[in-house]
This record gives C-alpha cells, sequence and structure tokens, in this order.
C-alpha cells in the first residue's frame, strides 16, 4: 500500500481536500507514494496558527531553539541514507548525490543552531546628551516559504532553519513533486519540541496554497526559490502589500576556459558543473565559453567524457546521471534540443530520448556549438543540455559572460592570476568560481545572484539575519 503523506497544520497531521501521487522518475510503476493537497482554507488555517504562535516563539531563548534545530540537524544527518534514498527515489539525483544533499540540509540546521545563540545588536553613544541608543534584530513574524523540487531537502533547510533560528514562524509549500521529502523533513521537525503553530506544512499547487500565501496579509515575508516566471508573479503581489520578499529564481551560468586553462580540469568543471543532476541545478553551466587556441580539444575532450557519462537508475550503483525530474521537463529539455537544432547551432552529442529497464524519463547529455543569440544560449533549459560558445580572447570572453539578462554564479579555469582575479571583479554573477565547476556551494557562506537571478537579501550564512529579522532603533534618556 502507498504511504500518505499529510498536512502538518496547528501541531496536527490533516488530510487534505483531495490527493496527488508522488512518482519515482527513474521508475514510473514505482509510485513513492500519495499526498494530501490543501486547499485555500486549510492554507489559511496554517497561516492563522502561525500567526497566533509568533508571540510564544518570538519570546522563546535562544537556547530552546538553538536545541531543536541542532535535533532536526542530528536526525537528518543520522538518517542520511534512508533519507538520501527516498530524495534520489523521489526527484532523481544519484544516490551519492542525494546522501549528499540530506548530509547538507543537517548541516544547515546545525548551522542555524549556532546562529540562534549569536543574534547580537548594537549600543551607540547619541548625539544628544544623556540619551542611549540600541539597535536589535527582532523576528519578521509569520514567514511563508515557497520552494522548488530540485533540492527537496536543502531548500527548504536553508529558509526554515534560519526562518526559526531568529524566532519567526513558518508555513512551508514545497514543489508538489517532492512531497515525500517535505513531509520526511516535516515529521522530523514535528518531533523538535516545537510549540503548535510554529511550524506547519502546506502540500498542493502554486495557484491555490502558494497563491493564498502570497496574497495573506498575516504572512509578513516570503521566501521563494523558483522560476522567473513565478519569481515575477510573487513580487508584484507582495510589493502592493508591502510584504518583505526575497527571491531566487534561474541561471544561465558561464563557464569560461582561456587557452592557459589545466585542461584536465576545465573538462572535469565543466562535465561535472553542467550535468551530474541531471543538469537541474539553479548554478549548472550551461554556456562553456572557450578561447579560440583550446576551443577544438576542450569540445573533444568534453564530447568524450559526455559520451562516456552512464545514466540510468538513480538508485543503481553505476549510475553517474539520473533521470530527469518529470515528462514536462523531459519535454521541455527535448524541445529545446529542437529548437537548438532548427536555429542553426552544431548538436555535438546527446540529446535523445532514451529507454533503461525501467520506464523512466531518461535523456543522454546534450553538448551543442552555439553562437550567443541562438535561444539555447540564452535561456535556461534547467536540464543536461549545454552549449560552446568561441571567444577570441579573455576580454571577449568576459563580454559574452555577463552578456545575459542572469547573474547567479559565473566561473573561469585559467592558470592566470591576473586573469583570475580580473574575473572575480567583473563578472556581474553573485557567485564566482575560479578552477571549480559553477555548481557546488558551501552551506555557511551567502548564496545569491544578481541581475534577473535574484532579488532581495541573500539566503544562508550569517547574512541570512537580513532577511528573517527586522531591525529596531531604542532611544533611551536616563
Ligand atoms: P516553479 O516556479 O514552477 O515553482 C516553484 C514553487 O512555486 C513551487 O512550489 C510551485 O508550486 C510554486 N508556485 C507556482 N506558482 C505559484 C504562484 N502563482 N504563487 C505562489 N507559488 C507558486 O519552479 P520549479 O519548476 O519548481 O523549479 C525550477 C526553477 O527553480 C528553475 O527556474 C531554477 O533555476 C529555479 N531554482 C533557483 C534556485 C536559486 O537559488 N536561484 C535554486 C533552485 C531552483
Amino acid at each position: 500500500m502507498a504511504q500518505k503523506f499529510k498536512n502538518y497544520i496547528n501541531g496536527r497531521w490533516e488530510n487534505g481536500v483531495t490527493t496527488g501521487a508522488s512518482e519515482n522518475p527513474s521508475d514510473l510503476a514505482d509510485m513513492v507514494g500519495e499526498y494530501s493537497r490543501a486547499d485555500i482554507k486549510q492554507t489559511q488555517e496554517a497561516i492563522r496558527a502561525a500567526a497566533d504562535a509568533r508571540g510564544a516563539w518570538g519570546g522563546s531563548t535562544p537556547q530552546r531553539r538553538a536545541d531543536a534545530l541542532d535535533q532536526i540537524g542530528s536526525e537528518i544527518i543520522a538518517r542520511k541514507n534512508e533519507l538520501g534514498e527516498l530524495l534520489a527515489r523521489e526527484e532523481g539525483k544519484t544516490l551519492p548525490e542525494a546522501v549528499g544533499e540530506t548530509v547538507r540540509a543537517g548541516n544547515i540546521f546545525k548551522f542555524f543552531a549556532g546562529e540562534s545563540l549569536r543574534i547580537g545588536g548594537e549600543r551607540l553613544a547619541s548625539v544628544r546628551p544623556g540619551v542611549d541608543v540600541e539597535v536589535s534584530r527582532e523576528p519578521v513574524g509569520v514567514v511563508g516559504i515557497i520552494a522548488p523540487w530540485n533540492f527537496p531537502l536543502a531548500i527548504p533547510a536553508w529558509k526554515i532553519a534560519p526562518a526559526l533560528a531568529y524566532g519567526n514562524t513558518v508555513v512551508f509549500k514545497p514543489a508538489e513533486l517532492v512531497t515525500a521529502c517535505a513531509w520526511a523533513l516535516a515529521e522530523i521537525i514535528s518531533r523538535a519540541g516545537l510549540p503548535a503553530g510554529v511550524f506547519n506544512l502546506v502540500m498542493g499547487s502554486g495557484r491555490q496554497v502558494g497563491q493564498a500565501l502570497v496574497d495573506s496579509a498575516q504572512v509578513d515575508a516570503i521566501s521563494f526559490t523558483g522560476s522567473v516566471a513565478t519569481g515575477e508573479q510573487i513580487l508584484k503581489a507582495t510589493a502592493a502589500r508591502r510584504a518583505k520578499v526575497q527571491l531566487e529564481m534561474g541561471g544561465k551560468n558561464p563557464l569560461i576556459v582561456l587557452n592557459d586553462a589545466d585542461m584536465e580540469q576545465a573538462v572535469e568543471c565543466a562535465v561535472q558543473g553542467a550535468y551530474f543532476s541531471t543538469g537541474q541545478r539553479c548554478t549548472a553551466s550551461s554556456r562553456f565559453i572557450v578561447e579560440a587556441g583550446v576551443h577544438d580539444a576542450f569540445v573533444s575532450r568534453v564530447r568524450d567524457r559526455v559520451k562516456a557519462l552512464r545514466v540510468g537508475h538513480a538508485l543503481q550503483r553505476d549510475t553517474e546521471i539520473g533521470p530527469v525530474v518529470s515528462s514536462d521537463q523531459l519535454a521541455q529539455n527535448l524541445s529545446y534540443v529542437e529548437i537548438g537544432r532548427n536555429e542553426g547551432a552544431e548538436l555535438v552529442w546527446g540529446g535523445e530520448a532514451l529507454t533503461r529497464d525501467t520506464r523512466g524519463h531518461y535523456m543522454s547529455p546534450a553538448l551543442f556549438l552555439a553562437q550567443p543569440q541562438h535561444r539555447i544560449a540564452r535561456e535556461e533549459i534547467f536540464g543536461p543540455v549545454a552549449c560552446v560558445l568561441r571567444a577570441d580572447d579573455y576580454e571577449h570572453a568576459l563580454s559574452l559572460a555577463n552578456d545575459t539578462p542572469f547573474g547567479l554564479c559565473a566561473g573561469i579555469c585559467t592558470t592566470s592570476l591576473k586573469r583570475a582575479t580580473h574575473f572575480k571583479r567583473h563578472i556581474q554573477a553573485g557567485m564566482a568560481m575560479v578552477n571549480l565547476p559553477t555548481a557546488g556551494v558551501d552551506y555557511h557562506v551567502p548564496f545569491g545572484g544578481r541581475k534577473g537571478s535574484s532579488h532581495g537579501p541573500r539566503e544562508q550564512g550569517r547574512y541570512a539575519a537580513e532577511f528573517y529579522t527586522t531591525v529596531k532603533t531604542a532611544y533611551t534618556f536616563a
């Protein structure tokens, strides 16, 4: 019998109004479970519960918050293999990638356990005699968390953990493709001793549950990660009611390879950054910008490496690239392969639907030679599809790298300190990598982008305090 995943509202597990199925993209015959879809009324109940709990949690001691977050983080890490298997089964990244994500989620909770003990303030002398000035940080209130499917444990963790650490209450809405992971995380949080209403899980569609969160006057802040189209709608709606908002959206991340690069290292950075996790990372490299002197050698080595990648069931030990997450995403990826061909880009390898022993959403990783104006070189595809652009020299490569509406992450492979330093200063991106893949970041430092990729304060590390707290300046005359 399929496992059933319920919503968690005001400290109780509740059925929804309808149900949905969570599938295994590696094997469509394997149903991961059945989840309850909340409606607008249940979402509003969760919001009310979170609003009622704000006083108690906002006024709780940092020690209590630290203990709860530490307990959650420790349990996630202790159960990394089991949770990693669930994640690989539901989202389709390979088992080692999924276990890695699970450990990262646990570490994030433990990091913010410490941060709840380090909420600081300032005391300054006033410009007026006899007056003291104190600057302190307070919780924002009720935070609505809207997450995508591609990091089902890590992204919710990097939003829920700081929200709770800084004394906010939470209504969490996961993507419908990964409700088993969301439920597993909520189940762990439900046993951490939080008062009823402090943390709520509501599963369901973006149009109903997500929109109800965005529109509610009782939700003080929205933290969103997902597509640009949804982010833009959320920005308009939250601006209209002046709610605090943080958006992490798409990318079209470049990796520059210069003539002086260590070629083996550059090929590994390219392959790992573009194709691992099936290219379904917002920080994935999708444009390799290669200096003319090494262009042909780079293309030939990447093609050989990509040809040899083993695409298969996410839980099989020798799989390097799992399936695409859903039939819609697979159709989108394949349609971009068609678009690339039709606009005159040269397909060097891959880009085809594959069959395996189990029925799933498999495709071969695709490598194109493209021109900067091609749509496949400008639009986010969010799959294992990358293109190579030829650059005359470093300056040309940098200008191609910056010629995009996005600005999440960017990388360079070079042995020149001068070029690496220049790149770090002049690349228009929130994160810059030197001789490293664009995807793969630490959990204790800020994460986020510029231009069309992000809006609002950074996530993660101690910079998360900017979003999850509000500042008060108090004056005392004594
Ligand atoms: P999506 O925008 O379709 O959905 C994201 C979430 O928003 C889901 O929970 C969805 O149900 C909800 N939603 C949809 N419509 C809504 C509405 N009208 N109101 C409120 N909520 C709504 O994105 P996705 O397909 O789940 O994720 C893929 C996208 O996420 C890619 O574009 C990727 O680049 C981006 N992403 C960005 C980052 C980052 O940090 N920059 C990280 C991971 C993924």
